[in-house]
This record gives structure tokens, C-alpha cells and sequence, in this order.
């Protein structure tokens, strides 16, 4: 379904991310660990349209997405940090990418409502994103993404930052989510146990070449290399 062929990325004389082959099915979660600078980050990029390969393929149901503008792409991304627009409401927020696409301000309101349930934050409409707190916004952030009816979230450590409590139960929204919707989502984390927790397969990025792909529980039960068995912590 979703599909990267030899991605490979530089910036300047540096490589970021070499001959990186992925393929995911649809409704798969896939999380995806490794240490800082792995290239996480700019893996999610190259797949949301935001930066572009220097080679390689992304394919998204057959079809290439190389060229097509990110906000053509059905694919949305979650930072870690939630970037609500500081002077719209909630409403306003969940409903930008719906307003701007035309669609009708009485179904937009139902669908802001909608989403709002969904993230377990019904009637907070008409609340400025300084009045929630950091989980809060991030689970507008989340519903504002989930608007456009993506076909692939990418989630870059969007729990990083917040408190150890509020980052479990949003785990829990987003396995909640997944599980309602089947979509397609990628999760970048540090976390072992989130991975776990989260998703079903996990593939580890190191120094921009994948070292596994693997089933989530594989990975700390029978890591298959070195470097899988380094960075899961039973040695050498
Ligand atoms: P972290 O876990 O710390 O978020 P990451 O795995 O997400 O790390 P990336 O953000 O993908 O890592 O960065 C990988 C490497 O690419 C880093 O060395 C970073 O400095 C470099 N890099 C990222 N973006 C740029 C850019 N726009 N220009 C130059 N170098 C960049
Ligand atoms: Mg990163």
C-alpha cells in the first residue's frame, strides 16, 4: 500500500538516509525507533512531501507521489510539538484544512464535532489553544489531521513532550483511533515500551539504513542483529 523504494537523502555532502525499502499494508502500524539523527524525522518529511528525495520511489496505492505536492498526498504529519493557530478556536482549527477545501460550514460543523468526540474532547468548540493544556492541543492537533481523511498518519514523537500520565492515555487515543479507523500509521518514538504498546511491527533506523523490520515483540525477544540487539539493551 505504502511503498519506498532506494529512498535515499543527503543534506550538503552528508547522507541521511540510504536505499531505504519499506512497505507497509493498509491499516498497518508500523513504529519506527532509533537513536537522534538516525534520520527519523526526515524519513517522515520525504513521506509527507515536506522535503524530497534525491532518489528513490514513494508509492502510495501504485501510485508515485515524487512529485505531487504535500498537500495533495493524503499523507498528514503530526509534529512533536502540536503548532495550533494561536487565534483560531478549536473549531476553527480541527476545520481549517475543510474550509479551505469548500466543503460546507454546517457539515464542517458536525464533522468538528465528530472529531471532537473522537479525541475525547467534546464541547471544547470554542476554547483558544492557550486555554488547553499541552495534551489537549495535541489532541486537536491530532483531530485537525485526522479532518482531511487522510490515508497515511505519521506521528513524529507526538507524546515526547508531554507528562508520563497524559502520555499514556493519549497511547491509549491512539491505539483507540487506530483501532477505529484502520489507518495507515507510522510512529516515530525513543520509547521501547510505546512501540510496543502501540504497534504491531517495528522497523530501526540506524545511521540512516533500516537494521530491522520486524514484528514489535521480535524486536526485544529475538533482536536480529547486533545493532537491534545494542539498541534494545541485552548487549552486544
Ligand atoms: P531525533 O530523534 O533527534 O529527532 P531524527 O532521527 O529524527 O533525530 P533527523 O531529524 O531526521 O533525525 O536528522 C537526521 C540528520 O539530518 C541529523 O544529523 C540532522 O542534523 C540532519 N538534518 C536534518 N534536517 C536537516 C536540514 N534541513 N539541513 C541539514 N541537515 C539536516
Ligand atoms: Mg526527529
Amino acid at each position: 500500500y505504502l511503498q519506498l523504494d532506494q529512498l535515499t537523502k543527503s543534506y550538503a555532502k552528508q547522507t541521511i538516509l540510504q536505499n531505504i525499502n519499506l512497505q507497509l499494508n493498509q491499516g498497518e502500524f508500523l513504529a519506527l525507533l532509533g537513536p537522534s539523527g538516525s534520520g527519523k524525522s526526515t524519513m517522515l518529511k520525504l513521506l509527507a512531501g515536506i522535503e524530497t528525495p534525491d532518489a528513490g520511489e514513494i508509492r502510495l496505492a501504485k501510485r508515485v507521489l515524487n512529485q505531487v505536492p504535500a498537500h495533495q498526498r493524503e499523507i498528514v504529519l503530526l509534529f512533536q510539538q502540536p503548532y495550533l493557530f494561536p487565534f483560531l478556536s478549536v473549531a476553527e482549527n480541527i476545520g481549517f484544512g475543510l474550509k479551505a477545501r469548500k466543503v460546507a460550514s454546517q457539515q464542517i460543523k458536525q464533522k468538528v464535532a465528530e472529531l471532537l468526540d473522537l479525541v475525547e474532547l467534546s464541547g471544547m468548540q470554542q476554547r483558544k489553544p492557550q486555554q488547553l493544556s499541552g495534551g489537549q492541543q495535541q489532541r486537536i492537533a491530532l483531530a485537525r489531521a485526522l479532518a482531511v481523511q487522510p490515508k497515511v498518519l505519521l506521528l513524529d514523537e507526538p507524546l515526547s513532550s508531554l507528562d508520563p500520565e497524559i502520555r499514556v492515555s493519549l497511547q491509549g487515543v491512539i491505539a483507540r483511533l487506530h483501532r477505529e479507523l484502520q489507518m495507515t500509521t507510522i510512529i516515530v518514538t525513543h520509547d521501547l515500551s510505546e512501540a510496543l504498546a502501540l504497534a504491531e511491527r517495528t522497523a530501526l533506523l540506524i545511521n540512516g539504513s533500516l537494521v530491522a523490520d520486524l514484528p514489535s515483540i521480535a524486536l526485544f525477544e529475538r533482536p536480529p542483529n547486533r545493532a537491534a540487539a545494542q539498541f534494545v539493551g541485552v548487549g552486544a
